[in-house]
């Protein structure tokens, strides 16, 4: 399939669509990027590669280093990783601090703050130097060794992230957090630092479009079951409360950050970015979700 033409067709579809969506605000730095950006990379599983818009320009990754960084823990620390969070949706916003204390310190899954806050707390307990060595696997997966942390949006997050730190200290309350408070949170800042362009970040998440094994390197990064695990969270988990709408729009397993970015799988098929800043209510890219609506109806093809 002609994928280039695909998109100038959805393009035109989205024409009339009226974005009423707003930039991110509460992280400082997110709210000097241009709202009106709009970029698309697919790559697919036999090395094709198709691109639209702003596909080349860096942006904030920001919650889809959830899916990396779940990765690397789940390949650590195996099935004893789910003792500490769960796989159901949440339905609740991403950042909720009632349903933890309703769920006794235990996350409902991963790809929420809370959830995400504990993977960077198996990794700052596993691995020896965590931001070194979460980086160097974010460009082993990406092939690509220019890969790298924004220190200053990191530091932006840091300055307005009371919640998170809230979040972290109920379930260190809860005993579900092994390390220093700080140590934990300034990780989980850095991980959603990470900055990569469209095409970057679909040819990061190629190996999840391939039962685990990246086509391109050929290097098995995951089990085939561990693959499809995190797909299946994904496609539950990855749009927050929104992940049921997005399965019934789209049908393909995604996860979204507050950057604006979006990125899906069709596993045997291909991997895809699409990012454009301005949010909506739950905090997913809304004329992101639009394209990848028309996308799936348009190429009539989604998991389902
Ligand atoms: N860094 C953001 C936060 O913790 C990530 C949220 C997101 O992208 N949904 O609030």
């Amino acid at each position: 399939m002609n994928y280039n033409e695909v998109f100038c067709e959805v393009n035109k579809l989205l024409k009339s669509h009226v974005d009423n969506g707003t930039v991110a605000s509460y992280i400082p730095e997110l709210q000097k990027v241009s709202p009106d950006k709009f970029g698309v990379h697919l790559c697919t599983v036999d090395g094709g590669n198709f691109a639209f818009g702003d596909s080349e320009e860096k942006f904030s990754i920001q919650s889809i280093s959830k899916v990396l960084s779940l990765t690397m823990a789940f390949e650590i620390e195996e099935d004893k990783l789910w003792k500490r969070v769960g796989v159901e949706p949440s339905g609740n916003p991403f950042n909720s601090l009632v349903q933890l204390e309703y769920d006794e310190g235990i996350p409902r899954n991963p790809f929420i703050n809370a959830g995400a806050i504990v993977i960077a707390d198996v990794l700052v307990s596993k691995l020896k130097k965590p931001k070194e060595d979460f980086i160097k696997f974010v460009r082993q997966l990406s092939g690509n060794n220019q890969i790298d942390y924004s220190d200053r949006v990191a530091q932006s997050e840091k300055s307005k992230g009371h919640r998170n730190a809230a979040l972290c200290n109920l379930m260190k309350s809860f005993g579900n957090i092994e390390n220093d408070i700080d140590e934990v949170i300034d990780f989980y800042f850095d991980l959603c630092s990470i900055e990569m362009t469209c095409s970057e970040l679909a040819r990061t998440f190629l190996f999840l479009a391939n039962y685990g094994k990246d086509p391109v390197s050929g290097n098995k990064i995951i089990s085939s079951s561990k693959s499809k695990r995190i797909n299946a969270v994904m496609q539950l988990c990855g749009l927050y409360d929104e992940a049921g709408e997005f399965s019934f729009k789209v049908g393909l397993p995604g996860k979204s950050g507050v950057g604006g970015g979006i990125a899906v799988v069709h596993p045997g098929k291909y991997s895809m970015v699409v990012w454009s800043p301005r949010l909506n209510k739950k905090g997913n890219s809304n004329k992101g979700v639009r394209f990848l609506e028309e996308f799936t109806s348009y190429t009539e093809s989604s998991i389902f």
